[in-house]
Formats: structure tokens, sequence, C-alpha cells
């Protein structure tokens, strides 16, 4: 017997249709690419969102094409979010950070129809565009005034396109499984592999974001949102921002310290989302510039991810800013919610240090994802926060199998999903990530977690980033080497720093050397890029083994 309840299927569209009907005149804030800041409101948003879809259905397009943008946060790429899917197109965002080959390959590889493209794009986009072979158009996210001379067939210019179109849109009532958006993670080896999202997956990761364990927003936030919206949809912020309704800020592409801040600031934001990259910036700004953020900000929670958030960072923002961070974790093909660090009620009265070490974890995983480790035959590890496996995942909102490659198995018999992240859960389910499976160092039989060992060394006031590689060593087949980059105008010296890890570590995790470098290697979403310090240092000798 089935029950008697209505069914609708969950859709996107219907997200910024809620925003435009409960809160119509709650503010979409942008720095835009031109220069000047903008404001509009969900209700705007959503009439241009369905001008945007009144346009493509108009030019043929509906489930089973694909289109792309090549956009920075703004309010235009905003409504390309919910006018593209909810018009059943998909939309795929692409990251400009990628090599031009790679972006070549993937717009190839998605079979994008037409590119939406911010004017910093233009120069890149003309280069390529002679081998993009199934694009038919090209839309510069500008106005006349600023459209620019190009040599881009069939270019249109969006707001003359807006503006003619007709709004009154009745948006399709699509099965909630249809493919809606597409973003590309890069891995280290072979070609990006594409994580196509279907509105449901979309629509329960967003309920699910909201929730107070999960990243907990509300109507009554102000959300910047630093994550740009082609990391995994902007971590899914603009579809939980409809669905609360809340002011949402995007920064455009100044994420510069002193952009931020001043968006943090005359924008009253209370939560903020980013990579720790982001944050360290903007200490530094307010450190050069002896400001008060405690006094001149009203933020209260900082949703860091992307990469581990250093407990350094972390006391910096609490202590500085008056702010909390709460960290999470996720990947492309996890929508990305996996995991979020909320306290449980015996932590209600804990101190700086005993909050700082639960934030130094990963968090726990929410209703509608399952987690666990395994060791290398597969078998569970117990939850005792101590024994360090494979980390496991399955859940709504994650992948069935990569784009194009449907063909071949990505997940085991019962559907977990390998994330190549070497974690521990503990008791109460809170995951620490101690490496990427590829990362680990492997010293006498045991790991070393090359995370633990960069974090600790961050935590040095002279240190600003740090990576540990394993060096192949003849009696303990790998040992940690530490390539660190100093604070400009330190003489930190090697003694000196391993001194200060000495106290913090497990005497057998301190790295066998340091090496201090002016920069370190990192990929298109702001990864350490290891692989690349393994290759230039594979020959390194280290002190004590024989050359
Ligand atoms: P991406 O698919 O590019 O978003 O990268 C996902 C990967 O980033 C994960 O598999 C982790 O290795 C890493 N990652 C994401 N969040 C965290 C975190 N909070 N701590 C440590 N690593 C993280």
């Amino acid at each position: 017997m089935l029950g008697l309840m209505q069914h609708h299927p969950l859709l996107i569209s219907d997200l910024i249709e809620h925003a435009a009907r409960t809160r119509p005149d709650a503010e979409i804030v942008s720095r835009t690419v031109e220069g000047p800041i903008h404001r509009c409101t969900y209700k705007d948003v959503a009439l241009r969102a369905r001008k945007v879809a009144h346009v493509l259905t108009g030019w043929g397009l509906g489930p089973g094409n694909v289109v792309c943008t090549l956009a920075w946060n703004g309010y235009r790429h905003m409504e390309l979010f919910f006018g593209v899917s909810g018009a059943g197109v998909v939309l795929h965002t692409v990251n400009p950070r990628l090599f031009p080959e790679q972006i070549e390959y993937i717009i190839n590889h998605a079979q994008n129809e037409y590119v939406f493209l911010d004017l910093t794009f233009v120069p890149l986009l003309e280069e390529m565009a002679p081998r993009l072979s199934s694009v038919r158009g090209f839309i510069i996210l500008t106005d006349k005034a600023h459209m620019p001379v190009t040599n881009l067939a069939n270019v249109l210019c969006y707001e003359d396109l807006i503006a003619e179109a007709d709004s009154s849109y009745a948006w399709p009532q699509l099965d909630e499984r249809t493919a809606s958006s597409l973003c590309y993670t890069s891995g280290t080896t072979g070609h990006p592999k594409g994580v196509l999202y279907s509105h449901r997956s979309t629509l329960l990761h967003a309920i699910v974001q909201c929730m107070p364990d999960g990243m907990n927003l509300s109507t009554r936030d102000s959300l910047l949102l630093g994550t740009p919206m082609f990391h995994v949809n902007g971590w899914g912020v603009p579809y939980a921002a409809a669905l609360t309704a809340a002011k949402l800020v995007l920064p455009g592409p100044a994420l510069d310290g002193a952009s931020l801040y001043q968006l943090l600031r005359d924008e009253k934001i209370t939560m903020t989302f980013g990579v720790p990259t982001i944050w360290l910036m903007l200490k530094n700004y307010v450190d050069q510039h002896g400001l008060n953020p405690r006094e001149e900000l009203v933020l209260e929670r900082v949703l860091i991810g992307g990469a581990a958030a250093p407990r350094a960072l972390a006391e910096a923002i609490e202590v500085q800013f008056g702010a909390r961070v709460v960290h999470a974790w996720g990947m492309t093909e996890t929508s990305p919610l996996g995991t979020v660090c909320t306290p449980l009620p015996k932590h209600a009265n804990a101190d700086l240090e005993q909050r700082l070490d639960l934030q130094a974890l990963q968090g726990r995983y929410p209703y509608g994802v399952w987690l666990k480790v395994v060791d290398d035959q597969g078998d569970a590890l117990p939850h005792d926060g101590a024994s360090a496996g494979h980390l496991l995942i399955k859940g709504h909102w994650v992948t069935n199998g990569y784009f194009g490659s449907e063909s071949e198995p990505l997940l085991d018999e019962d559907n977990w999903f390998d994330t190549g992240d070497i974690g521990t859960l503990d008791s109460d389910g809170y995951l620490h990530i101690t490496d990427r499976a590829k990362d680990v160092i492997k010293s006498g039989g045991e790991w070393i977690s090359s995370m633990d060992v960069e974090n600790a060394a961050v935590g040095h006031p002279e240190v600003t980033e740090a990576a540990a590689i394993g060096v192949a060593h003849p009696k303990w087949q790998e040992r940690p080497l530490l390539i660190a980059v100093r604070k400009a105008g330190s003489n930190l010296s090697k003694e000196q720093l391993l001194g200060y890890l000495s106290t913090r570590m497990a005497k057998w995790w301190l790295p066998d050397d340091v090496v201090f470098v002016d920069q370190l290697p990192h990929t298109a979403t702001g990864k350490l890029q290891k692989r690349a310090l393994r290759e230039q240092f594979k020959d390194y000798q280290l002190p004590g083994t024989p050359s």
C-alpha cells in the first residue's frame, strides 16, 4: 500500500521560486568583473533565471543538452545555476584554473553546446574556439557597453538576451533524477573526470546542508561565498542560500584580503565558506593593517573545507575575529558534503584548547550519507579514533559513476565509493582525515600522516605553508622530508623548526630533514601538488643515509 501523500519532484527551479515568493527582497550582492558592487534580489534572480530558461528552450535545448560556464561568483552565474538546470539542461561549471588543454578536453568531452563566459575568459576561449567541436555559440556575461571586440564566432551579449527574453516561463516538471549540473574533478593522473549531479541529489544535499548539524544556514544569515561556483557547485551554497532565502554575497574574482574584508564588514556577513588559503590571506591582511575584526565584524561562523583547517588558523579566527571555525570534509564526488564538525552536548563547556582539538577533526556525517574505514583487505576497522584506513562513503548525493564512463564500475558490490582518503572514525562518529592514500608516508611498516606533520609545521608562527613527503630510506622504506615556506623576512633554521615539532609529535614522526623553498606547487583547486614534489625530491639524500 502506498502512502496517501502528495508527490512533487525535487527540482532546482522550486528553490529559486520559493526564495522569490517567501523573501523576494532578500539581497544578492556581487562584486562584478567590470568593477562596481551590484545589488539585486531573489525576485530579480528568479525573473532573470526564467528568462535564461526561456532563451535556452527557444534554442531547442532541454534534457540531454549541456551548456557550460567559465565564470566567477556573481549574480549572472547564480541566474544560470537556476535558469539552465531549471530548464532541464545540464549546467557544466568549468574551472578556469585548469590547464587550457584540460579545459578544452572537458568542454569537448561534455559536448557543450553554448559557453557562458565572463569577460576575463574571452582571450582563453578565442584561442581554443576552433577546437571546440560541439560549441554553437558564446554568450559573454556583460552588458552592451562592456562588450569586447572579439573574433569569437556567434557571440552574444548576455544582457541583450535577457532584455529581449520573455519572463513568463513555466518550469518543466522534470523527473527529479534528471541531470542538473556537471563538475569535473582533476585527479593527479589521467584526464579530469565528470561528476553528474541530479535535481534530487542537489535538493537533498541542500536540505541537509541547512540543518543545524549540517552547515546550519538560515534566513537570518548573511553568507559570503568564498568558494568558487566552479568548485562542486560552490559547495552547493547557491542552492542552500535560495532554500533559506538568506542574503548571499558573491565576491567575483577579487579574493584578496582587502576586498574580502570590505565585504565582511560592509555586508555584515555572519558566515563564510572557503578553503584555508583564503583565510590565511585575510589574516595576513588584518595583521599588516592592524585591523580589529572583533570590533568591526559580526562574523559568527567560518566554514573551512577542501583541505584540512590548520589548528593555528582556527585559533586565530576565534581569538582575532571572534568567530568559530566549522570544519567540513567532502569531495566533488560527494556534492561535496560528507562530514561537518559540530559539537555534541558533552562539548558544551569545552575551553578554547578543547574546542580547537575538536575543530581539527573533519566532523560527523549527517543523515543521508554513510561512512566507514577499512583496512587494505577491505575489512571494517573499529571506530576507536586510532585505526586509520581507507575511507569509503555512500549516500543520496554520492556519485554512481563518472560521466561518459558509466560502464566502468566505480563502486564495490555494496555501493561503497572509495574516496582515496585515509582517516579514522571515533566512537562518536568524528572523522579525522590523516592523508590521501597515495600521500601516506610508510615508515617501517607504519603510516605517518603527512597532513598531521604539515599542520604541526604551519602552527609555527614563521611558517606559511608546508608539505611532508616520503623519501626512500634504506632501513625504514620511507622517511618524512618536510618542505616548508618561511614568512617573508624570517631566518627560521631547520634545527629551530625541528625543535618546535619535536614537542608536538611522536619522535618517529619527526621529519628526517627540512628544506626551505620560496613556494610550493598547487593544483587548479588549490591543493598541494605532492606528486610534483615527490618527483622533484625523489633522489633526495636524507642525512645519515649512504649516498
Ligand atoms: P575535490 O574533489 O577537488 O573537492 O577534492 C576532494 C579532496 O580534498 C578530498 O578527497 C580530500 O583529500 C581533500 N579534502 C577536502 N576537505 C578536506 C578536509 N577538511 N581536510 C582534509 N582534506 C580535505
